[in-house]
């Protein structure tokens, strides 16, 4: 019989501390992982990022101090694990005076470029992944657990903070892995390699992207992604506390939702399990024996309105041009400016005259951006808004639904609304400070 195989991701939280690396190590005892795929420890990408930016002011001794932290909390976390091998010390070791060597180099430049960000962020899976792999160890010991080095086989483009990954390229170099159903691997999630061997990241919160392309390039029976909640929630359990765990939900679905805003998975980590069919579950390493959320092809039960959702801090960008009246190539010439610039687009609507298109406020800082859609029209930028998206099933289609939606609203100032495109979601962009009276309005009279 062929082995299952399971590639297994484990987040912040869950490597934040050794009785949650414990954890993490029964789980994928359980549940037979031939991959493992691990987050840097809570805290530490965003400590890297601190030290990156303050060596590029100069100040060496503020990065020591910052590096000095991180050494203390990882060589205690590898000192916990019993008769753990000297090689992970050494490693460890080396990966510090590497850091500080690094930091030095900044301070002397007092620059950061793109390549030496990615380089240093990398240490935080590079150094979590190094003590796992010894954590596991003690609780495999008839396995051969290997620590494996992700920049082998998640292979990117050189687009530094947010590189592209290789398909192709990934899925050739993991036939190299063996998934003989005695190797696990131990690797690190947010990391990759350009085509000329410098370290690149997936973009921050990418391990969970990582682990669905290490299952696109094994072709996984299953990808389990471990976080410190017990699932997808119907919404931010922070706003409505009712909010339920939901059972099972289609790709989809999960793409739509992680896309308008759910923060627990990566958006672009459906795509890979898409690609090759492969199930994913989302749990809580705190709550390994609950239900978690699975996502799926298709859902057995599909209702209309299955989830809301909130992504904040939108800038609403309307581009108009008198020239339009009957014209044609508007459209391109404005998309074209956010295909060069990369900025994604999340809902648009357009008059015959004038384009308007949401986007994250943070774009706005590209200045080069906003001058190239001046060149296109004249450009009208609203800030403060939230988008709100009712997630769910063949929204199109249901009569009563809009009526519903906007008579709960009804004192709410609707800026803009898009629905039509999928029928998997209905948007729409409402003032930040009603973001959550209307989704605990929807919600409860929704969802329930
Ligand atoms: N450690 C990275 C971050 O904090 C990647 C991840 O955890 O998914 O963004
Ligand atoms: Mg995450």
């Amino acid at each position: 019989m062929k082995t299952k195989i399971i590639v297994s991701k484990f987040g912040g939280t869950s490597m934040g501390d050794y009785a949650a690396m414990m954890n993490a190590a029964t789980i994928s005892k359980e549940r037979t992982s031939s991959i493992v795929c691990v987050s840097a420890t809570s805290g530490t990408t965003d400590k890297l990022i601190q030290i990156a930016k303050t060596a590029a002011t100069g100040n060496m001794p503020e990065c020591e101090k910052l590096i000095f932290q991180m050494k203390e909390r990882h060589m205690n976390l590898l000192e916990q694990v019993p008769a753990h091998g000297s090689e992970s010390g050494n490693i460890l070791l080396a990966y510090f005076t590497e850091l500080e060597l690094l930091a030095q180099g900044l301070t002397l430049l007092k620059e950061l470029t793109p390549r030496a960000y990615d380089l240093i962020l990398s240490f935080g899976e590079r150094m979590s992944s190094v003590i796992f792999t010894e954590v596991v160890k003690s609780q495999l010991p008839g396995k051969d657990v290997q620590l494996l080095d992700a920049r082998t086989i998640i292979r990117t483009d050189s687009n530094f903070g947010r590189a592209t990954p290789q398909i192709e390229l990934i899925s050739t170099a993991a036939r190299m892995l063996k998934l003989d159903g005695n190797t696990v691997y131990v690797t690190q999630g947010f990391i990759g390699s350009d085509s000329d061997g410098h370290t690149t990241i997936l973009g921050r919160g990418g391990s969970d992207y990582s682990a669905a392309l290490f299952a696109e390039g094994v072709e996984a029976d299953v990808l389990e992604i471990w976080t410190d909640v017990a699932g997808i929630a119907t919404t931010d359990p922070r706003i409505v506390p009712e909010a339920k765990i939901i059972s099972e939900l289609s790709y989809a679905e999960a793409g739509e939702m992680a896309q308008y805003g759910a923060k627990i998975l990566h958006p672009a980590t459906i795509a890979p399990a898409v690609r090759k069919n492969i199930p994913v579950f989302v749990g809580s390493t705190f709550a390994k024996d609950a239900a978690g959320t699975w996502i799926r092809a298709s859902a057995e039960h599909k209702p209309a309105v299955r989830a809301i959702t909130k992504r904040s801090d939108q800038a609403l960008l309307t581009i108009t041009t008198p020239v339009m009246l009957n014209a044609y190539g508007f459209m391109s010439e404005i998309f074209g400016v956010f295909g060069r610039h990369r900025v994604s687009v999340d809902c648009v609507t357009t008059s015959e005259i004038s384009v308007a298109v949401t986007v994250d406020k943070v774009v706005l800082d590209n200045e080069k951006f906003v001058r190239d859609l001046e060149t296109v029209g004249k450009v009208n930028v609203e800030t403060g808004y939230a988008l709100i998206s009712l997630i769910g099933n063949d929204l199109y289609n249901r009569s009563n639904l809009a009526k519903t939606i906007f008579s709960n609203i009804e004192e709410m100032n609707v800026r803009m609304m898009s629905l039509g495109a999928s029928p998997y979601n209905f948007n729409f962009l409402v003032k930040e400070a009603d973001a959550k009276t209307c989704i605990q309005t929807l919600h409860q009279n929704l969802i329930g």
